[in-house]
C-alpha cells in the first residue's frame, strides 16, 4: 500500500517539515504546530530539521531555506484564501491530495463547515495515527477519504455526504504536478461538475517540462542529496492540459499568479533566480461566481 514513507507520499513529509520550520521562524508566514510531529514520527524523516536552527546552512540551504520558504508562503496564501472562501459562503472544503495538511484543525471555520481530505489510504492512516497520539480536535467536521485521485473519487466523495448543491472551496495544493494529464482533466471536470455557484478552486501547476539546466539546479540537487527525493522524477512529464482555458470555457473566472507575486506582497518568500525550479510554478485562483479573486 503506498504510504507516506515512499514515492510521492514522501513529498507530504517534505512539505510538513518545511511548515514545521516556517512555524518556528521569527517572521513566520504560517503556523502549523502539528507538522513537526508528522516529521518526527515517520522513520524516514525522523532526523530531518523541524526548526530553523537545525537547518545546515540556514536560509542558504536550497531545500529547507528557499524551497521551504516557498511552502511556507504557499501555506499562508492558501490559509488566507480558504478562510476567505469559507467566510464568503463556502460550506465545504475539499483538500485534494491533502497529505499532512492540518487546516481542519488549525484554521477558524464558520459553524457547520465540513472539510473533506482526499489522499491515499497509507498517507491518511499515518496522519490519523499521529493526530490521535496528539488528541487533536478538529475545528470543523472532518471527513478523510482514502481514494486514488486517478480513480472514481467523485463517487467516494458523494458517498461521504458531500453536497454538490452548496458552495465548496476546493484545493489542489502541490498535487497536479504529479498527476497524468488525463487525471488532471478528469479532476477539473469533476470539480466543475460538483461545484455550485459561489465555489472556488485553487490549483498549482508547472508550465510544461523544465530544462536540463533547471533540473540540475540547486533546489532539486539539494532535495535529492539531503532527503533522497528526486522531484523531477516524480513530476509527470507529459504535456499539461489547459485547465485554465477549460475552466474559463465553463464560466469560471481564473486569475493566474506566480509565487513571486505573493513573496513581494508579503515581503518574505522566494524571488526569481536564474535556472529556477520555482519559475514555472503558477498558482491559479478560480471562482465559479464569475468574479475575479
Ligand atoms: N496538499 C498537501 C500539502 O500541500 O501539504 C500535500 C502535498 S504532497 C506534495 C502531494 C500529496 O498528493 C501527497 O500526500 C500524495 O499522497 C498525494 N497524491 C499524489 N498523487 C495522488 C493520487 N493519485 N491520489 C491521491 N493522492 C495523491
Amino acid at each position: 500500500m503506498p504510504g507516506v514513507e515512499d514515492g510521492v507520499g514522501l513529498t507530504a513529509l517534505m512539505v510538513a517539515a518545511a511548515r514545521a520550520i516556517e512555524t518556528h521562524r521569527p517572521d513566520a508566514l504560517a503556523g502549523d504546530t502539528y507538522a513537526e510531529h508528522f516529521v518526527r514520527t515517520a522513520r524516514v524523516s525522523a532526523t530531518w530539521p523541524v526548526r530553523p536552527e537545525e537547518v545546515t546552512g540556514g536560509d542558504a540551504n536550497p531545500l529547507w531555506g528557499r524551497l521551504g520558504r516557498y511552502f511556507g508562503l504557499r501555506t499562508r496564501v492558501l490559509d488566507d484564501s480558504l478562510t476567505r472562501s469559507a467566510h464568503a459562503g463556502a460550506r465545504q472544503v475539499v483538500l485534494l491530495g491533502a497529505g499532512l495538511d492540518t487546516r481542519a484543525f488549525r484554521l477558524g471555520w464558520p459553524p457547520g463547515l465540513v472539510v473533506y481530505e482526499i489522499d491515499r489510504d497509507g498517507v491518511l492512516k499515518f496522519k490519523q495515527h499521529v493526530l490521535d497520539g496528539l488528541a487533536a480536535v478538529p475545528a470543523a467536521t472532518r471527513r478523510p477519504i482514502a481514494v486514488d485521485l486517478r480513480d472514481d473519487w467523485a463517487h467516494a466523495l458523494l458517498s461521504r455526504g458531500f453536497d454538490p448543491a452548496v458552495p465548496t472551496a476546493w484545493l489542489a495544493e502541490g498535487l497536479l504536478l504529479y498527476l497524468p494529464p488525463a487525471a488532471e482533466r478528469r479532476l477539473i471536470d469533476t470539480v466543475d461538475h460538483l461545484s455550485a455557484e459561489g465555489s472556488t478552486l485553487f490549483f498549482e501547476v508547472k508550465l510544461g517540462p523544465e530544462s536540463p539546466e533547471v533540473r540540475a539546479g540547486p533546489i532539486y540537487a539539494a532535495t535529492r542529496r539531503q532527503i533522497g527525493v528526486d522531484l523531477p522524477a516524480l513530476f509527470d512529464r507529459e504535456p499539461r492540459p489547459d485547465s485554465v482555458g477549460h475552466l474559463r470555457d465553463r464560466g469560471w473566472s481564473v486569475t493566474v499568479h506566480t509565487p513571486f507575486d505573493f513573496a513581494r506582497r508579503h515581503g518574505r518568500g522566494p524571488l526569481p533566480e536564474p535556472n529556477d525550479a520555482l519559475s514555472s510554478n503558477r498558482w491559479m485562483f478560480a471562482d465559479k461566481s464569475g468574479t475575479s479573486l
